[in-house]
């Protein structure tokens, strides 16, 4: 370790004490160390320079030797602007400045020799670059500036004359002062096994790389190093747990179950049903905690195969609880549950946030002397004091919100650690599933019950809607019920979107032979329930809604999706609300409307949703689309990431390298014991002390 990368930034030239408040403030930048790991966001080549004749507005940064010839100075106030006539000794360019424009007049000479830098655009309709940065031939060095790093600002910095150029400025002032090797991270074996570029160049390169394959190489080091540590620190906890959380031995499979198997099961389990059951008795049965994430397409199955689960922890004594992201989640479960459970002597409790009292009091009893077999919440279950008799098994059914340390705090209700299952509502990418979830064990269900007709996808634009309202009649005269879901629940003035409260009263009138229901957040949750029951029992044939029904709704009548301003939202969003409809045999359909203007990604986005049904197909494509940054559940995991280089979305390959070299190393030296892994042992201390929440699952 150099201590001298904790000095402050104040301890390099150029940096006052007030630029390094706006350091700190901006991007966070405090210490040496923090400037060297601040890496650029691109680099541009400066090692060529073009002609005015091979301009094109096609080209992105250029730059250009030659003199300024003139300067016309033209208009006034806002029109106000400096042109200068460019000659590069064959052919004239417009160089145009709005401001800074006596700064300009003043240090720019004319007939001298600059390296112009800029993009070339088309302005009153001549070729012109705009604001180009101009920079004295003698002083820069052409080898030197061959990859130039562009460093992010914020506005606030851009405000204070703080620009990429400066920071490049700070960053090549700390390399002059960083004169000797920066000691290594990463053991030699792995260095010298996986081919990787030392430390010391690999920061270096990344700021100032000579060719574009040394910056992917020092790229690829820094990269594999943050995903590496992450793995390191999953797995060496999920080894640990394996080895010391005892769990309760689940040995019986009893009465509940074979009663339920038997004589209630309404249909044959898929076979993937079968296998992910299997693998999770096999987790119970083993003396260990089990800790598994269960995968599967929206409807797939997985209730009925949590509800299995848990006929199995019953069969063995134990109580188990169910949790729902929402509200009219739960109290789906509470009826689906009791519908598969029909008379059999299974006791199935709801608690949520808005059930108090007597109520309350007397389920919280229950929960305490044994008699409720299945609590069915939401969050605030664990949140509270809820306490159990003797909690056995935990199932999340989640969408993506419940993180590491999350899960954690379940922990604390049972002496002996309960069982934890936990249930995505749609498929995760593998990659982003190895971070998010790597300490658990993944089943997957990859099938669906048969019989599913393939829903019918299409994409339209909002301006024939008479078409669409025959589609709905169409559907309705055929005993089937339509959804229509939007983005806002009431109009706003900022946004142009459809709004629920709206196009209710409007669906009203274009619809007067039928009855709808609306449901969204803002309702009172009697209120919500009373309308979303009539639609389930059919009662009316429209149900107009916010996203609240996006997860778990079940109303196998309903046929049609419609998705008004479909653009405003996302893949993983829109296949949850598409898995809505196709829940019964008849043919479904899944319509998204849009406007007309789209972005090129939105259209990808729409696009991806018609031809394809496959929820993990869709979650691949939704990683690459956006990033990982911006996926539900990224922030909300309870890991510090820290990802400054490596995107789960892009460096899959990576991720996988990752978890294989983490779980070779500790395959070879569980406690990172021997001298080779001293630095492994010494990093993964200081990771553990930044992510407290994880001890309590050690
Ligand atoms: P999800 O995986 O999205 O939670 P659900 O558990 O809600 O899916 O199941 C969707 C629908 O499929 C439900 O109506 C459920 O009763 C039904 N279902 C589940 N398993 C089977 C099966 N093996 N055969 C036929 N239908 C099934
Ligand atoms: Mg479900």
């Amino acid at each position: 370790m150099h201590y001298e990368l904790d000095s402050a930034i104040t301890y390099l030239p150029g940096i006052g004490p007030q630029r390094a408040k706006l350091l700190e403030g901006e991007l966070g930048i405090k210490t040496w160390r923090d400037l060297l790991y601040n890496f650029p966001y691109k680099h541009i080549d400066r090692s060529r320079l073009y002609k005015i004749s091979e301009l094109t507005t096609e080209m992105p940064f250029v730059q250009v030797l030659g003199q300024f010839m003139s300067f016309e100075e033209t208009g006034q106030g806002r029109k106000h602007r400096l042109t200068g006539h460019f000659w590069d000794g064959e052919m004239f360019l417009d160089v145009t400045w709005f401001h800074g424009i006596s700064y300009i007049k003043k240090s720019v000479k004319v007939r001298k020799d600059y390296i112009l830098f800029g993009r070339p655009g088309v302005y009153g309709g001549r070729l012109s670059v705009i604001h180009p940065d101009l920079d004295n031939p003698e002083s820069m060095t052409l080898s030197k500036m061959s990859m130039q790093p562009y460093y992010s600002t914020t506005e606030r910095m851009k405000k204070a004359g703080m620009t990429s150029r400066t920071l490049e400025h700070f960053t090549s002032a700390l390399f002059s002062k960083l004169t000797w090797t920066l000691s290594e991270t990463l053991p030699g074996y792995l260095i010298e096994r996986l081919h990787l570029m030392p430390l010391d160049k690999a920061l270096r390169a990344a700021h100032y790389p000579t060719t574009a394959d040394e910056l992917s190489a020092a790229n690829m080091r820094l990269k594999f190093e943050e995903l590496f540590f992450i793995q390191l620190v999953i797995m060496s906890y999920a080894r640990k747990r394996q080895q010391e959380r005892m769990g309760r031995r689940f040995i019986r499979v009893g009465e509940q179950f074979n009663t339920f198997y038997h004589r209630y099961l309404p249909f044959p389990l898929t076979e993937a049903q079968k296998r992910v059951i299997r693998e999770m008795h096999t987790d119970m049965k083993s003396g260990h905690q089990m800790n598994r994430l269960l995968q599967g397409d929206v409807g797939s199955g997985k209730t009925l195969v949590a509800l299995m689960v848990m006929l199995i922890a019953i069969d063995n004594g134990c109580q188990t609880c169910i949790m729902a992201p929402t509200e009219i989640l739960a109290e789906q479960h509470l009826q689906t549950f009791r519908n598969f459970l029909k008379d059999m002597p299974v006791s199935v409790e709801l608690l949520t946030g808005s059930i108090k009292g007597k109520k309350r009091a007397a389920i919280e009893a229950g929960l305490l002397n044994g008699s409720v077999d299945i609590l069915i919440g939401t969050h605030a279950v664990i949140e509270d004091n809820v306490q159990f008799h003797d909690l056995g098994l935990v199932i999340i059914d989640e969408q993506h919100r419940f993180g590491v340390a999350q899960r954690a705090k379940l922990w604390s209700k049972s002496a002996l650690s309960p069982h934890v299952l936990v249930m995505t509502a749609t498929p995760i990418p593998r990659t982003l599933a190895m971070t998010l979830y790597g300490d658990l064990d993944v089943s997957v269900i990859d099938e669906l019950p048969p019989g599913r007709k393939p829903i019918r996808t299409m994409h339209i634009y909002d301006n024939q809607p008479e078409q669409l309202y025959r589609g709905v009649i169409r559907e309705i005269e055929a005993g089937h019920q339509v959804y229509f879901v939007y983005p806002l629940v009431k109009e706003s003035e900022k946004l142009d979107l459809k709004n629920v409260q709206d196009e209710f009263v409007h669906l009203k009138e274009v619809f007067p032979q039928y009855k709808i229901s609306m449901v969204h957040g803002k309702m009172k949750p009697a209120e919500k329930d009373a309308e979303m029951q009539k639609f389930v029992s059919g009662e009316t044939q429209i149900l107009v809604a916010t996203t609240v029904i996006e997860v778990g709704v079940n109303v196998p009548n309903a046929s049609v999706m419609i998705i008004q301003n479909a653009e405003r939202f996302g893949l993983a969003q829109l296949h949850q609300l598409r898995g809505r409809v196709g829940r019964g045999a008849e043919q479904s359909y899944c319509i998204l409307v849009s406007n007309f203007k789209l972005s090129a990604e939105t259209r990808k986005r729409l696009q991806i949703m018609t031809e394809t049904n496959d929820g993990f197909e869709i979650a691949e494509a939704d990683l690459k689309l956006r990033g990982p940054g911006d996926l539900e559940g990224t922030q909300q995991s309870g890991i510090a990431f820290n990802l400054k280089l490596a995107n789960l979305g892009r460096d899959g390959q990576l991720v996988q390298l990752a978890r294989d070299t983490a779980s070779f190393v500790l395959d070879a030296d569980p406690d990172l014991r021997a001298t080779d892994n001293a630095l492994l042992r010494n990093h993964l201390q200081e990771l553990k002390k930044e992510n407290r929440d994880w001890s309590q699952i050690s």
